[in-house]
């Protein structure tokens, strides 16, 4: 079972603060979601996901139990 995380963690937060803000999270555009869901590899392997993004909008979705439709790995076996 997963440790549950404060709602916001301070490290990732300066983390992201020192290389990935501006006005707007660079990252998720201040979604809070990550998706790299059609992201592949040379060879075509699926390796993408739905992702909590690591600014303050994703860990507080993550902290209030939002589910991802996709959040979980696309696993080898299901690629081609
Ligand atoms: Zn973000």
């Amino acid at each position: 079972m997963k440790k549950p995380i404060r709602p916001k963690h301070y490290i990732v937060t300066d983390y992201w603060l020192a290389y990935y803000a501006t006005d707007h999270c660079t990252l998720c555009g201040n979604s809070g979601v990550i998706d790299t869901t059609n992201a592949r590899t040379g060879t075509g392997l699926h390796v993408g996901r739905k992702n909590w993004c690591i600014c303050p909008n994703g860990q507080a979705m993550r902290a209030a139990g939002h589910s991802l439709d996709n959040a979980e790995s696309i696993r080898a076996e299901n690629n081609p």
